[in-house]
């Protein structure tokens, strides 16, 4: 009551570690059993900034579990972004289909209420970009947090544990470190083995710190990820689904980890593409992997990110391909020297669009023990093997091809793609737009075009959302059961990193209102600014207004990855 008090004496100006990720702030006890763990021991607290210590890190983005035997933590498949540190009991993990855990709530896609929807429509009109005081929202933030704290659901540990595949862990084991340091999906469930399993969560922004400022914790972190995280994406990765356990544990051995690009990609990629016309200089200045005509350094497995697959032509190159998540490269050129030819090198380059890291797999481990048994449909021709997926998609046409991986567009799983042949410039998916949002909206009709298809300045919800990497809070995060990329205003203070950081100009800083429409303002005087972008109509029984408002078939959202879909649209 006390801390409210306090914090409706201060203006509505969000401020970092309002919102602590649990309940409360850990107390100095919990703080100091947590830097007991092993995984803390030689973090040292001087090595932190003084604006930054490592206790109030611990307090502020760390938060205890308590669960039984059976609860589901987490869930093989959704969008997580928390290490967890186990301090008492055990837990169990199993890598295999998400379905093993059938049933459990983190299964179903959420929809909206009918009561809720009702509500928008009917609700008062209230000035644009109106917001709600402090308690308010803080009551709402609470209520969806409670939510993530009661756990997934829970599942039959004896007949989970009967299954192969499954894996334990125990105090003071970590888990969780692949999915929080990727900005992928958690790539096993895990369940409380026991009951009073005690559990210290710390969020993907904690755990960012402490990686930034602690050498020998970044060094434990990253040989954890590199151990487990080898193996997993084999395991995933469906060109190897025909290849046994002992083979695929001895391949992960001798597999390396390799990184192309910057993590942080999106400022060179801004001045490139704005820099002049044509995309010549886009390739060169692309980190180069393998290049056209060079030996087969073994199998290239795509990791995180995307890559660009292009052959000489003239003086220049041309894009033939993109490869992103499980796809391969140089496959085929290994099976042409399984079948005896000579001199095979590769028949085209490959380099990163921004980031990538790859996974580096021996040619020999490949011949012995992938080629025999591979299904027919994953060796194609060219360089680019695409999981033997992009078979039956239809080949894009050049100049669509070029346009959508010189500007990354291909990044995006739910771009606004409007067909400018259909589309009549009546606006109405802009209103449909502000109806849903504050009463503006999230997107103006403009965009970058090629022919008939204008991708929209619109959040694509990427695949790899570059806008999360600096949000100082953790206000835009992946929604765990959508992917959906969302912003939780109550949080956001306003610091535009997200924006600057968004390479396509999705996200727009705004200043809020108060009931009265005046534009809220902090003890100094400053207009106080919040981030907003598309949010997919969360809360919408319809999905997003914009696509369902538009009379004449002319906006649609699509993965611009999924070339069938979209060629066929523009048609
Ligand atoms: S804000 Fe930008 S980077 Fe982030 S998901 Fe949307 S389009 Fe992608
Ligand atoms: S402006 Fe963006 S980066 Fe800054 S706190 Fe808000 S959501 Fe996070």
């Amino acid at each position: 009551m006390e801390l409210l008090d306090q914090q409706d004496e201060r203006d509505e100006r969000n401020r970092r570690w309002d919102e602590p990720f649990g309940d409360t702030l850990l107390d100095p006890q919990a703080v100091a059993r947590v830097l007991a763990l092993p995984a803390f021991t030689d973090v040292e607290a001087e090595n932190f900034p003084p604006w930054l210590p490592l206790a109030d890190i611990l307090a502020n983005d760390g938060r205890l579990r308590r669960v039984n035997r059976g609860e589901v933590i987490i869930r093989k498949g959704d969008y997580g972004n928390s290490l967890f540190v186990i301090l008492e009991g055990a837990v169990a993990g199993l890598g295999a289909s998400a379905a093993e855990t059938r049933g459990t709530r983190a299964g179903r896609r959420t929809r909206p209420s009918w009561r809720r929807a009702l509500g928008r429509l009917f609700a008062r009109p209230t000035p644009p970009e109106y917001r709600a005081t402090r308690h308010n929202r803080r009551a709402r933030h609470q209520a969806a947090r409670a939510d993530t704290l009661q756990g997934i659901g829970k599942v039959d540990v004896n007949a989970l544990m009967a299954k192969s595949g499954t894996f334990t862990l125990s105090a003071p084991e970590m888990f969780g470190e692949i999915a929080a340091l990727t900005r992928s999906p958690r790539n096993a469930s895990v369940f409380a083995l026991e009951d009073d399993t005690v559990l210290f969560e710390l969020r993907w922004q904690g755990l960012r710190e402490i990686r930034n400022w602690s050498l020998p914790f970044r060094e434990r972190i990253d040989a954890l990820y590199h151990e487990r995280g080898l193996l997993t994406r084999l395991l995933q990765c469906p060109v190897f689904d025909h290849v046994g356990d002992a083979a695929l544990d001895e391949i992960a051995q001798h597999s390396l980890f390799e990184t192309y690009g910057n993590f942080d990609w999106t400022q060179r990629f801004k001045s490139e593409i704005g820099r002049r016309r044509g995309t010549g200089h886009i390739i060169e200045q692309e980190p180069l992997i393998c290049q056209e005509g060079n030996h087969v350094d073994g199998l290239l497995l795509i990791n995180n990110g995307f890559a660009r697959v292009s052959e000489r032509v003239d003086h220049g190159e041309r894009t033939i391909g993109h490869l992103s998540h499980d796809d391969t490269f140089g496959l085929s050129e290994i099976a042409a020297m399984e079948r005896g030819e000579h001199g095979v090198t590769l028949s085209a380059s490959l380099r990163a669009i921004g980031y990538v890291d790859v996974i580096r797999i021996p040619t020999s481990l490949i011949r012995e023990h992938v080629l025999p048994g591979l299904p027919a449909h994953f060796l194609k021709a060219s360089s680019g093997d695409q999981s033997g997926q992009a078979e039956t998609a239809e080949p894009m046409r050049q100049g669509m091809m070029d346009f959508v991986v010189d500007h990354r567009f291909i990044n995006g799983e739910n771009a606004m793609v409007i067909n400018l042949d259909r589309c009549v410039g009546c606006d109405d998916c802009v209103r449909a737009c502000a109806t849903a949002h504050d009463n503006n909206p999230r997107f103006v009709r403009h965009g970058h075009a090629f022919e008939n298809a204008m991708i929209v300045n619109a959040c694509m919800h990427c695949s790899d959302p570059v806008c999360l990497i600096g949000c100082p809070t953790g206000a835009i995060h992946r929604t765990a059961e959508t992917g959906t990329v969302i912003i939780d205003d109550s949080i956001c203070i306003g610091c535009s990193t997200c924006a600057n950081s968004c390479p396509y100009n999705n996200i727009r800083m705004v200043d809020i209102r108060d009931e009265t429409g005046a534009i809220m303002r902090d003890r100094e005087g400053r207009p106080i600014a919040r981030a907003t972008k598309c949010d997919l109509c969360a809360g919408q029984l319809t999905g997003p207004a914009c696509a369902q408002a538009c009379p004449h078939d002319a906006l649609a959202r699509v993965n611009i990855r999924d070339t069938e879909k979209l060629l066929k649209w523009l048609g």
